[in-house]
């Protein structure tokens, strides 16, 4: 047993390590109070006051040597035996620990027998000697250390607000696409309601069948582009929140791809888009879900007619390899900038200025909300397969063209590795 009981206070990620010390110690008649991270074990010990302090090193946000400092420079913990107990035991270690302010130090594992007389001794005022010069050479590094840590925290922290301040413009410029590409149906259903409401009060008019079937068209065009409009913005977030539930079934990409290009054909014909399909007669059924596959094609396509100046071609090949299908989509457009080809797939990016966004689907540039290659990316790899794109760049007068790979597994076993 102790001599006196005391208070002891634990810093350390590793659960195992954390269990084994508290039980060796609570047998030996201490209290012991653990915490997992530097700011968590600062707060503890200001709260509870440890009689000492048992000290990982390698811990994550503040190493245990940063923490000790920082105890340290509190005037309640100026004489407090804070003891280093750690696994990396390299030349210099000790030095180190002892220079950031440690009393002591311990390597892990520890001894089970030894360990309590070692933390007794600590209690009683042991403290482990370092010359001057020792100490000078080493709080030098300690200090330089710290400095590179603040450093590169200081990167990852611009570099996460970078991205936080992309994200926001990338937001509120969601916001504005989204009320345009509703407003625009709005307005459509808005004007053949008050044609509606005008031919009803107009006593000398009769209401023509043909007339009440325009009408009824024209408000069925602007609901369905809103339905579409909804759908797409359900289909993101369901696919941010893992939520995309395939049915799969035997699925014809051949068939799919010839259903999408006759739906196609008229849009290429008014602006003289040239569309050729490969042969794909001899590509396997695959396992998929059907539906999902046609969304995520017909997003591809529906971009390269989108950014497709007329005149220009679009070619669809496929091919088989191994046990993986390769469908290209590769068009004579205004290409992508090498630096956002990642990007596009991620929601809400729309490359270019937003302000010269169109609602039409398929007119040069057209606008979309930035979610259609997010959704084709989120279908395809549930399906464990992979979307890219190749291009040389981004270029409005020499039309470099973009090349869009899509590989998708013939079989979704679960045994299936990611491609
Ligand atoms: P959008 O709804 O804006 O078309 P997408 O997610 O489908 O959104 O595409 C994101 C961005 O990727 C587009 O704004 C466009 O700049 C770029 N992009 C997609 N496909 C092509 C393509 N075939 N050629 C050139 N740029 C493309």
């Amino acid at each position: 047993m102790a001599s006196k009981a005391a208070t002891i206070l634990y810093i350390e990620d590793d659960n195992a390590s954390r269990l084994l010390v508290q039980r060796v110690l609570s047998n030996h008649g201490h209290t012991v109070l653990v915490a997992n991270e530097g700011l968590e074990g600062i707060a503890l010990a200001r709260e509870k006051n440890p009689h000492l302090i048992l000290m990982d090193i390698n811990l994550p946000h503040m190493d245990g040597r940063e923490i000790t400092t920082r105890l340290r420079s509190l005037p309640h913990f100026a004489n407090t035996p804070i003891v280093a107990l750690t696994a990396n035991s390299g030349p210099g270690s000790r030095e180190l620990a002892l220079a950031a302010g440690c009393t002591g130090f311990l390597t892990k594992p520890i001894d089970v027998a030894e360990f309590p007389h070692q933390v007794d001794n600590f209690l009683q005022g042991r403290s482990e000697p370092l010359t001057t010069d020792e100490r000078n050479i080493h709080l030098q590094k300690h200090a330089q250390n710290l400095v590179k840590r603040l450093e590169n925290k200081i990167r990852e922290l611009e570099s996460a607000n970078k991205r936080l301040r992309d994200l926001d413009k990338m937001k509120s410029d969601f916001i504005v696409l989204v009320s345009h590409e509703l407003r625009t149906p709005l307005t459509l259903i808005s004007g053949y309601t008050h044609l509606l409401e005008e031919q009803i009060q107009n006593v000398d008019s009769q209401l023509e069948p043909a007339s009440v079937t325009s009408i009824a068209n024209g408000l069925n065009m602007g609901v369905q582009r809103m339905r579409e409009v909804v759908n797409e913005i359900i289909s993101v977030s369901r696919i941010a929140s893992g939520n995309l539930e395939l049915v799969l079934g035997p699925l014809r990409v051949d068939r799919i791809i010839g259903s999408l290009c006759r739906e196609l054909q008229e849009i290429c014909d008014k602006r003289r888009l040239t569309l050729t399909v490969d042969d794909l007669s001899g590509l396997p059924v695959i396992e998929g879900d059907g539906q999902r596959i046609q969304v995520a094609l017909e997003n591809v396509l529906g971009n390269a007619v989108k950014y497709t100046p007329d005149g220009g071609r679009i070619d669809i090949v496929a091919r088989q390899m191994g046990n993986t299908i390769d469908i290209i989509v590769r068009d004579t457009g205004i290409g992508i900038p090498p630096a956002e080809q990642p990007r596009i797939f991620d929601q809400f990016y729309v490359l270019g200025s937003i302000e010269h966004h169109s609602t039409s689907k398929s007119a040069f540039q057209g606008g979309g909300l930035g979610l259609g290659l997010a959704i084709t990316k989120g279908i395809v790899e549930a399906h464990n397969g992979r979307i890219w794109v190749e291009s040389a760049g981004r270029d409005i007068e020499k039309l470099p063209g973009s090349t869009f790979h899509i590989l998708l597994p013939v079989k979704q076993s679960s045994q299936e590795p990611r491609l």
